[in-house]
This record gives C-alpha cells, structure tokens and sequence, in this order.
C-alpha cells in the first residue's frame, strides 16, 4: 500500500510510493531517480543489472515530472535525501509527463513571474511556492480557529450587487439579465446588516473584487479579505481583535511551518508582540512631511511614498488611528467632541496597510448626514439604511487582506506570489 514518502524512513523494509520525478539520472550500470510527493523526496536507484526488465523498460521511457508508482526494498544510505533509498521491484508509469516542460520545477533556471503564472500547476509543484500555500493555509487556519473559539458567526454575503458600497470608480459592472449589477467590492453593508439582525459577532473570508485600474505589486483585482464586525465593542475593542489575529497567525506559522519558513531560507521568523503602537493620523502626517520629498499635509491620503516612510520610523507593526471624517467613509463613526476626527484605524506593517476599520455610526440621521456629505445619494442604500431603524446596536469592525498578510509575513516583493491564480490588468487565465 501506498505511504507518503516523509514515512519512508531507513528503517522501514519494503515500500511503496507514488509521485512526481523530480530529476532522472542516468549513470551507465545504475540509474538515480528522485521521486517527490507532497511530503518529501526519496531517491529510487536502479542498478540495472539487478533489477526486473519491466523496471528498466519504464525508467527508459519515463520523463521528468511525470507521475509514478515504485514499489521496493528500502536501504539506509548515507549520502540520499532522507538517508535512505528505494530499489525497486515494480516501476509504473501512471502518467507520463511531456517535454519539454513550460516550465523547470527544479528551478535550475529561474523563471519570470509572468511564465511561472501561466503554468501555475507546475510552479506550484515546487516546493519554495509549495510552502508559501502551505503557510497561507496555516495563517487562514489561525484566523478560523481564533474567531470560532470566540463565538463568532461566519456569514456569507452576496458578490454580485446592484449599488456600491462606498460610491467610487472601483467597480466591476456585470451583466445580470436585464438589470446592470457589480462585484461587490467589500462585504461591510452586509456585515452591518447582520449587526441589525442580533448577530452580534459575525465574519466572512470571502473575496473582494477592486476594478483598480493599475498594476502595482500590492493590489489586486480580486483579493481575499478576511472581515469581521461585532456588536456592542467601540474601535479600541476591535483593534485588540485584529492585533490578536494577526499574532495568532503568526505565532501558528512559527509553530508549525519551520520546514517551510526553512524552504524560504526565513531564518529570523519574529512573532510580533501587542499592544502595536497606535500612531495618531496628525503625527504619521508629521513624520511623512519630515521623511519625503513631494509635499503632503493634514487631510491628505497617505500614499505610497508616505505609508513607507512612516514605516520605516515605526519599525514594526502599528496602527494609525483618529483619521480625518473627510478621508474615511461615510460609516466611520465621528468623535462626538470633534466631528471633524473619527473612530478609524488602519492596521500597518512597515511595508504597507493591511487592514481598514472602524466604530460604525448607528444612528440613521446621523448615516444619512453623513452619505450625503460624501455626494452620495441615501435612496441608493436604503436596503442597508433601512435596518437602522429597527433597533441597530452600536458597533465596529474590519476588513483585514489575507494577501497582504502572507505577503508582509514572508517578505514577499510582489503581492502574487502569495495568491494561487492572481487576477490583474492583465491576467484573467488560468
Ligand atoms: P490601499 O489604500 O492600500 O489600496 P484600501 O484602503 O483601498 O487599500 P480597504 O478598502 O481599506 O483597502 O480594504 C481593507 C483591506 O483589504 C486593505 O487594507 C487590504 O489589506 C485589502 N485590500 C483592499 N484592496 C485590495 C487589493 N486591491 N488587493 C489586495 N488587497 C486589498
Ligand atoms: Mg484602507
């Protein structure tokens, strides 16, 4: 019977495997095969004077990265991966893999971006991009078990919309049999519905679609968010939230995915540490106004240039709080004292923001007030206002992008690698 190749240890006697061939060596009177799985690599070797015509024949014929089954006698030996080998009895074809490769899985020969995401497939069967999917996996793992050990709700909310959550330019339209609809660039009204509907704490990691029209390495067209909204709690209580996820995740990469952080040479692996000093919107502006060249000021959108400045001084994880009203959408609940300043925050990693939140109004006139101010029309969202006149607890809540964590956790350079199939300008297969 089949076992992963991580269990083929020395001390096992017989084995029988399956999986992919890594590299194929031919040297005369013996043959070397590497043989991977999703666990690990063996080496298959052949000395061909001693084993069946049958297994010489399909190690004649087999090409790299085609799929096998070999079934053998194990031998501990030093100089093998795993300090052991397979000498195999039966050698089977399963699936034998055309050449050349697209692509080269043993990355003799590095490849762009571009030609590594035409044969996702195939990149992915490298193990460095392997690992990146695994800790992904592991982040999101933290975030589940963090959320559903305190009694929150998963939801799952409509993609295809009829109007904008936040007006805006940065919507997909779609054809929706006679009617025009949208991808729907963030799940907030519905979230805050379900505060209407007594949820009282309720998430969704689901994707987010953004029609942003440029390229960069930290945008992408469709993006996981990972959103959260809970009654009763104000902004400070849900940014606590947010910075115990954001360690949960990381501490549960540091405890269970050493061998793949090892794969990404991520030697110095460091767990953030909370509280994340929390930076008043006035003072990032000072910092950024002292660190760079174009000019910006209170009242501004920090930007690239100014988000890596004020990075660069904090060092570490941190958040930016008390946002001007203008700058931050219409749901953003005001200070009561000074309207002028609200109950937002982005949660930054020195690279860049990895996530936007806020208290919510709850109050109709004051949300009314407030979409009109930014030029939009309340007739459009009375399927999200209506439910505040029923009864709406006070609440707050956050959007947090599963890409730009990995990314920032890694030390990914673009926004890609740590998506599967990323959707960009330019990019819509595979
Ligand atoms: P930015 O200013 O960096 O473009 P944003 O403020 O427009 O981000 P929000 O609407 O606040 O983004 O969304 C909350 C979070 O969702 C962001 O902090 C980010 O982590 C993630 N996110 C938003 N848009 C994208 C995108 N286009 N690609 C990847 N992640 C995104
Ligand atoms: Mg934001």
């Amino acid at each position: 019977m089949r076992i992963p190749i991580q269990e083929v240890t020395p001390g096992v006697e017989r084995a029988e495997i399956t999986g992919f061939v890594h590299e194929l060596r031919d040297l005369g009177g013996l043959s070397f095969l590497l043989i991977r799985d999703r666990t690990g690599i063996i080496q298959v070797t052949i000395p061909k004077k001693k084993v069946p015509e049958a297994v010489l024949s399909a190690v004649r014929e087999v090409s790299r990265e085609s799929v096998v089954r070999v079934a053998g006698t194990v031998k501990a030996i030093e100089k093998a991966p795993g300090g052991r080998e397979l000498i195999p009895e039966t050698f089977e074809i399963i699936s034998l893999a055309m050449s050349p490769l697209p692509l080269d899985v043993v990355e003799k020969v590095p490849a762009e971006l571009d030609t590594r995401l035409d044969s996702r497939f195939l990149d992915a069967r490298r193990p460095r991009v392997a690992a990146v999917f695994q800790i992904r996996n592991a982040c999101m793992q933290a975030v589940y078990e963090h959320l559903f050990s305190a009694g929150f709700i998963q939801i799952t909310t409509p993609k295809v919309v009829a109007a904008a959550t936040e007006g805006g330019t940065e919507l997909f339209p779609i054809a929706y049999f006679e009617k025009e609809a949208f991808l729907n660039q963030s799940p907030q009204l519905y979230k805050q519905m379900m505060m209407g509907a007594g949820f009282e704490r309720v998430f969704e990691i689901g994707p987010i679609f953004r029609a942003e029209e440029h390229n960069t390495t930290k945008h992408l067209n469709e993006a996981t968010s990972i959103d959260v909204e809970v009654s009763y709690a104000d902004h400070h209580q849900v940014m606590e939230l947010l910075e115990e996820i954001v360690i949960a995740a990381y501490r549960k990469v540091d405890t269970t995915c050493r061998p793949f952080l090892d794969l990404l040479e991520i030697q110095e692996f460091q767990v953030p540490s909370s509280p994340f000093p929390r930076l008043p919107y006035d003072e990032a502006i000072g910092i950024a106004d002292r660190k760079i060249e174009e000019p910006i000021k209170y009242g501004d959108d920090i930007g690239t240039a100014a988000e890596k400045a004020i990075g660069e001084e904090m060092g570490s994880h941190y958040f930016i709080v008390d946002w001007p009203t203008a700058i931050k959408p219409y749901y953003a609940m005001p200070y009561q004292d000074d309207p002028t300043v609200c109950k937002a925050f982005d949660l930054m990693h020195p690279r860049m923001e990895l996530s936007s939140g806020s208290e919510r109004v709850h109050q109709y006139d004051l949300l009314v007030r407030q979409i009109q101010s930014k030029g939009l029309n309340p007739e459009s969202f009375s399927f999200y206002l209506t439910p505040f006149c029923y009864g709406m607890p006070p609440h707050s809540g956050w959007g947090l992008g599963a890409e730009r964590l990995v990314m920032t956790m890694l030390g990914l350079s673009n926004i890609r690698e740590a998506v599967l199939f990323p959707r960009d300008r330019h990019r819509l297969v595979p």
